[in-house]
């Protein structure tokens, strides 16, 4: 099973994703935690991928593409993934697409994740991250059992640095231009799966699990 995780950033793809790969033991690939990883590790695709998201705007397709592509291609990805973050621009979704056809395969679902722009600034003002091993949380709707500390490998919790309110925004009109244009794609190869990401994160969860059978 190959999926793809559409919807704004803060919609809640990374919380779902999660539940998918554990649900239905898949890995869960993100793109955005692979750059974390990077930055944390102070390696130079980190460095050129951290000039770029503090920003708000995107990493380049060419160095996005084929960090992706390394990652499933490794052995874990064979049976199928749950992908978060990518594709994120019409070219991205075009290389995804040719390389898999080229394997005689497909993404079976993409799933959209929808809330609206009020509600993600909000959002993401509570999100906070484990860098340690990508877990996430939100001070009010998700929190950790202890404040400020990982449930899952007791690393201490940030605030992403591109979190910050000015940052979301541009983050936000990045996203109306380069990645909702997708929901259209998926729409086209008849994939596209629509889910109220603005209900709690199990209910969402149980609507993502009625699609995927
Ligand atoms: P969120 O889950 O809040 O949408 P991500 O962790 O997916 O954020 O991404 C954080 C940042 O990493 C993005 O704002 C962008 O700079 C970069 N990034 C992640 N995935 C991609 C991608 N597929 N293409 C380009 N940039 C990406
Ligand atoms: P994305 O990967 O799309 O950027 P996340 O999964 O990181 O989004 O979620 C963004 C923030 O919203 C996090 O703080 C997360 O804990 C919280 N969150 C996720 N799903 C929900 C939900 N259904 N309702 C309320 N908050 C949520
Ligand atoms: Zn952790």
């Amino acid at each position: 099973m190959k999926i793809v995780m559409l919807g704004a950033p803060g919609a809640g793809k990374g919380t779902q994703a999660k539940m998918i790969a554990e649900q239905y033991q898949i890995p869960h690939v993100s793109t955005g935690d692979i750059f974390r990883a990077n930055i944390k590790n102070g390696t130079d695709l980190g460095k050129e991928a951290k000039s770029y998201m503090d920003k708000g705007e995107l990493v380049p397709d060419e160095l996005t593409v084929r960090i992706l592509l390394d990652r499933v291609a490794q052995e874990d990805c064979k049976n199928g993934y749950v992908l978060d973050g990518f594709p994120r621009t019409i070219p991205q979704a075009n290389v995804l697409d040719e390389e898999l056809t080229k394997l005689g395969d497909k993404i079976d679902f993409a799933i959209n994740v929808e809330v609206p722009d009020e509600n993600i600034v909000k959002r993401m003002g509570g999100r906070r991250a484990c860098v340690a091993c990508g877990a996430t949380y939100h001070i009010e709707h998700v929190p950790p059992k202890k404040e400020g500390i990982c449930d899952k490998c007791g690393e201490a919790l940030i605030l992403r640095d591109d979190d910050k309110e000015e940052t979301v925004k541009n983050r936000l009109n990045v996203y109306h231009e380069m990645t909702q244009p997708l929901i259209d794609f998926y729409n086209g190869k008849g994939v596209l799966k629509e889910v109220d990401g603005t209900v709690d994160p199990s209910v969402v969860f149980e609507n993502i699990k009625k699609i995927l059978g």
